[in-house]
C-alpha cells in the first residue's frame, strides 16, 4: 500500500545552507494493505516530516514514495479522498454539533460515506451528538477529529500520538477501533512516541531516530531479538537488599543461583526481565524515546 524508497528531505529553510544534514536521511519501509504500522521516535526525530511528506503537505522530497501503486509526486488532489488524517490539534466548528461537524465533512467527499451516527458511535460521541463543540472537553474533540478522519472510508489512515490526552477508557475505545478498522482491510501508519501503545497497536514499527530507521519488525520479534533473557533475584540478609543477575537459560545449572534459591528465607523477590520496546530502543538508537 505504501513503498518508501531511500526518502530524503531537507526543509526549504535549511537548503541554502551547505553544511545543514538532511532532517531525513534515507528511509526505506514498506507497508502492506490492511497493516498497522508505528513510526516510533523521539521528539525531534522526522515522524511528522515523514507523516506530512507522506500526506502531501510536504512536497520536494528525493528518493521514492509511492502509495497505492502511484508516486505521490504525480497524485493529484482525489488523494484526499483515499486518505484520513487524524492529528494532534484539532480543528472543528466549534458551533456547530458533533453531529453537524461530522456530517459537513462527510459531504464533502464524493465517498460512500460512514453514517455519521454511527461513527460517533464507535468513538463514544453518541450521547453528544447534538451538543456544540465549542462544549467539547480536549479529549472529545480529539476523538471527534478521529471521526471525520475515518467517516469518507479511507483506505489509508494516519494518525498521530492516537491516544494522547485521552484517558484509559477511551484510550482503549480508540485503540479497539483501530485494529477493527485494520481488521476491515484499512491500513494504518502511525507515528507516536507512547512504547506502550505501540506495543500493543502495531502489527510491525520502526524505530526513528535523527531521521534515519535503525530497525523494523514485529514488537515481539524485536522484543526476542534484543530482548534480555534474565532472572532478577532480590535478596537480603536482615539488612540491605542485594539484586543479582542470572541468564534464563543456564538456570538450572547455575551454582549461585542454586545457592541462592536454597537459602530461601533471604529470598525478596524473583523476576524474568521482560524487554520493553522502550529499553530496546535506547539499545539500538541509543536515544530515550520520552526526550
Ligand atoms: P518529530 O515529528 O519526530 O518530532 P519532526 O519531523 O517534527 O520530528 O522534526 C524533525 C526535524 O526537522 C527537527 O529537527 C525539526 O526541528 C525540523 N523541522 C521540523 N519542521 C520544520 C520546518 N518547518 N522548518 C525547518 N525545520 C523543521
Amino acid at each position: 500500500m505504501i513503498e518508501v524508497g531511500d526518502l530524503t528531505f531537507t526543509y526549504p529553510s535549511a537548503r541554502r545552507s551547505s553544511a545543514v544534514e538532511p532532517t531525513l536521511k534515507g528511509l526505506t519501509f514498506s507497508i502492506a494493505e490492511g497493516e498497522i504500522f508505528g513510526f516510533l521516535g523521539p521528539s525531534g526525530a522526522g515522524k511528522s516530516t515523514t507523516q506530512n511528506i507522506l500526506i502531501r503537505l510536504l512536497r520536494g522530497y528525493a528518493g521514492s514514495a509511492r502509495v497505492m501503486g502511484r508516486e505521490l509526486s504525480a497524485w493529484t488532489p482525489d488523494y484526499y479522498a483515499h486518505i484520513g488524517v487524524s492529528f494532534e490539534l484539532p480543528n472543528h466548528y466549534l458551533k456547530l454539533t458533533a453531529r453537524e461537524n461530522l456530517t459537513y465533512f462527510a459531504a464533502l467527499y464524493g465517498n460512500t460515506v460512514h453514517d455519521p451516527e454511527a461513527v460517533l458511535d464507535w468513538v463514544g460521541l453518541a450521547n453528544s451528538a447534538d451538543k456544540r463543540v465549542s462544549d467539547f472537553s480536549k479529549g472529545m474533540k480529539i476523538r471527534l477529529n478521529l471521526a471525520r478522519s475515518i467517516v469518507h472510508r479511507p483506505r489509508i489512515l494516519f494518525l498521530d500520538e492516537p491516544t494522547s490526552g485521552l484517558d484509559p477508557v477511551n484510550s482503549e475505545r480508540i485503540r479497539q477501533l483501530v485494529l477493527r478498522l485494520a481488521h476491515e482491510g484499512t491500513t494504518v501508519f502511525v507515528t507516536t512516541h507512547n512504547m506502550q501503545l505501540a506495543d500493543r497497536l502495531c502489527d510491525r514499527v520502526a524505530f526513528v531516530a535523527d531521521g534515519r530507521i535503525s530497525a523494523i519488525d514485529a514488537p515481539g520479534a524485536l522484543k526476542k531479538k534484543y530482548g534480555r533473557r534474565v532472572v532478577r533475584v532480590e535478596h537480603s540478609n536482615g539488612g540491605d537488599i542485594h539484586a543479582e543477575e542470572f541468564p534464563l537459560d543456564a538456570l538450572g545449572s547455575n551454582a549461585r543461583f542454586q545457592e541462592l534459591i536454597a537459602n530461601g528465607p533471604s529470598i525478596q523477590s524473583i523476576h524474568s526481565e521482560e524487554a520493553t520496546l522502550d529499553a530496546i530502543f535506547i539499545d539500538v538508537t541509543g536515544q530515550e524515546l520520552t526526550a
